[in-house]
């Protein structure tokens, strides 16, 4: 379908209602645009802001059918959504980021694979699909971390190995669905690049930003200059846009990336969508990064984002919601947090809390990267996440 300009009135579809859904629905309809949120969950956090809401599942034909019925063009917020439905809906509306590209970010081996034809180097790996392909692992690959090649997120579908043995018992543990092993690289820092880019090639981005994982689920992003050195920092960019070119993309993508101890880049992976490394561009930047999946889906133009505050952004999850001593969930203490200086929250509307599950983010803002760590260690402190 070939790409149109969509103004305001129009009604721009998304599959998938989780918390990315519900941004892009905020943002949406900020610009005066109708929504429409596919997702088999009644309660699903985008689906209860949006003006319509199909309850079904990704693959329910009929549900397709009155999506693409609804909607003047489709975008996604879940990369597990099924390429095949993207391809049904694509025969009607068009569909950004495409069917294609979301297949290759959903699949660690093809993933690899696309980063090494685009001249960005991963993680030494091995895909592992059979008994012959794990005896020839090479012996270089471990100590390895197995990745179930498909459906994994925040640290899920993944086993540490630190020998041989580790990693046919891990194999079997994961029921030998195909599987990538990866290196266990030494790292010095993780970071990531969102981009948008346009159907005419336009690409903007975001600032590099520093991000700090916890058991596998990020837990903190800093965005302020300085933060990463310039070099690596634009290297990542490059790195970034080679990559969103080479898939011919258009819509926001953020690549996630390894700083090395001897301060080389290697690229993890990427997400087909906006990121959770991205929620601070809501209150520091004067685009955020849903507003940009708004331009590049309804075909507005793209202009370069602008930063204007140092931001740190701290995921709030569920575990922040069980106080040492109580035996019931209790509501963090909200007004202490925003009493401080510079705090953006941001929930999820999501009605039960439980450990891991991502209820919301805190975005910080300051005058200066100084008073901004300051502010982001004082509600640490209030809320009980552990300083960094
Ligand atoms: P998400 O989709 O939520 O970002 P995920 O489940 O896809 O996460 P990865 O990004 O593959 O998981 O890994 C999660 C974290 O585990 C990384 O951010 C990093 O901290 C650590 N990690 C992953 N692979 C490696 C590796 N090869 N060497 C060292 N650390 C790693
Ligand atoms: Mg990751």
């Amino acid at each position: 379908m070939k790409p149109q300009t969509l103004l305001a009135g129009a009604t721009l579809g998304v599959m998938g209602g989780g918390q990315l859904g519900r941004m892009f629905v905020h943002a949406a309809q900020r610009m005066g645009y109708s929504t429409v949120v596919l997702d088999p969950d009644a309660t699903s956090p985008a689906g209860r802001v949006s003006h319509h809401h199909l309850h079904a599942d990704y693959l329910d034909t009929r549900n397709l059918a009155e999506l693409a019925r609804l909607a003047d063009a489709i975008t996604t917020e879940f990369e597990n959504v099924p390429a095949d439905a993207l391809a049904q809906l694509a025969a009607h509306r068009p569909v950004a980021p495409a069917g294609e590209a979301v297949a290759i970010a959903q699949d660690r081996a093809r993933e690899k694979a696309h980063f090494t034809r685009c001249g960005v180097r991963c993680a030494p790996y091995a895909v592992i699909e059979s008994e012959e392909q794990l005896a020839l692992v090479p012996d270089a690959l471990v100590p390895g971390i197995l990745k179930t090649a498909r459906l994994g997120y925040d640290g899920k579908g993944q086993v540490r190995v630190d020998g041989r043995e580790a990693l046919v018992a891990a194999w079997d543990g994961l029921g030998r669905v195909p599987c990538v092993l990866e290196q266990r690289l030494a790292l010095a820092a993780e970071c990531s690049v969102v981009v948008a880019r346009g159907a005419g090639g336009t690409l903007v981005h975001l600032p590099p930003q520093r991000n700090l994982h916890r058991a596998g689920i990020l837990a903190v992003t800093e965005v302020f200059d300085g933060v990463l050195p310039d070099a690596l920092a634009q290297e990542a960019v490059q790195a970034t846009r080679s990559i969103a070119e080479g898939l011919d993309y258009v819509g926001v993508l953020c690549v996630e990336f390894f700083v090395l101890q001897d301060g080389t880049l290697v690229v993890n992976e990427m997400a087909p969508r906006p990121h959770n490394s991205g929620h601070w561009s809501l209150d520091g930047s004067d685009v955020s990064q849903f507003e940009l999946q708004v331009r590049a889906l309804a075909g507005l133009p793209l202009v370069q984002p602008r930063q204007h505050s140092p931001a740190i952004m701290l995921n709030l999850l569920g575990d922040l919601w069980f106080r040492p001593g109580a035996d019931a969930p209790v509501e963090p203490d909200w007004p202490a947090v925003l009493a401080l200086q510079g705090m953006h929250l941001h929930l999820y509307g999501k009605s039960e809390a439980r450990p891991g599950r991502k209820m919301g983010h805190l975005t910080i803002t300051g005058a200066s990267p100084v008073a901004v760590r300051q502010a982001a260690l004082a509600a640490c402190d209030v809320l009980g996440i552990e300083p960094f």
